[in-house]
């Protein structure tokens, strides 16, 4: 995988240049919009441009900074019974390092196992992106006992009354029912 360099104007990256020197902390407390959707597009996402609402410590350690805080967002989609619009508020905890580059971690370590600094830019797109996409559930339900859609006619069953049914004619039974409707015309067998 190629690494394009990070653009320090983008919502998630961050100058952490004042936390040299182990010890010091940065607070990010600020709404940002998603730089993308979150999720799955069209059936259970953060949208993008929808609001992540930051609260993340970032601190200073010997061999590079800690990122560790909370993300709150709406996630919106779909029911997976009955189609209808459902929205999950999520909030998740979000604890990452970010290896200096050059340190003993980053020279002991995989890029996958622990995050890099680029220069002192932190990207913390990733670790806000898989913590929400964790949170979000598997199945999406408008709620837990949801009956779905009436498989004859696919209308929500929340929409239908209680007695709702579809006269079906078992196929191994239609030649009887026309005999029974030859006998009520009142021809003669
Ligand atoms: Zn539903
Ligand atoms: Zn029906």
């Amino acid at each position: 995988m190629t690494k394009t360099a990070l653009d320090p104007a983008a919502p998630l990256v961050f100058d952490t240049a004042e936390l040299r020197g182990a010890g010091t902390m940065m607070h990010i407390a600020r709404e940002i919009p998603a730089p993308e959707a979150y999720g799955l597009e069209d059936v259970f996402a953060v949208p993008k441009g929808a609001v992540l609402d930051l609260d993340i410590h970032l601190t200073g350690v010997s061999e590079g900074v800690l990122a560790s805080g909370q993300v709150e967002a709406v996630a919106e989609g779909e029911c997976a019974r009955c189609l209808a619009p459902v929205q999950d508020a999520l909030s998740v905890q979000v604890q990452e390092l970010y290896a200096y580059e050059g340190s003993v971690t980053e020279a002991t370590t995989e890029a996958d196992e622990i995050m890099r600094l680029e220069g002192d830019l932190l990207d913390l797109e990733p670790a806000v992106r898989d913590a929400l996409v964790l949170a979000m559930p598997v199945t999406p339900l408008c709620r837990p006992d949801c009956p779905g859609l009436c498989a004859e006619c696919g209308v929500p069953w929340d929409e239908l009354p209680d007695d709702h049914v579809h006269e079906t004619v078992d196929p191994r039974w239609a030649g009887l029912e026309k005999l029974r409707l030859a006998d009520n015309d009142g021809e003669p067998k």
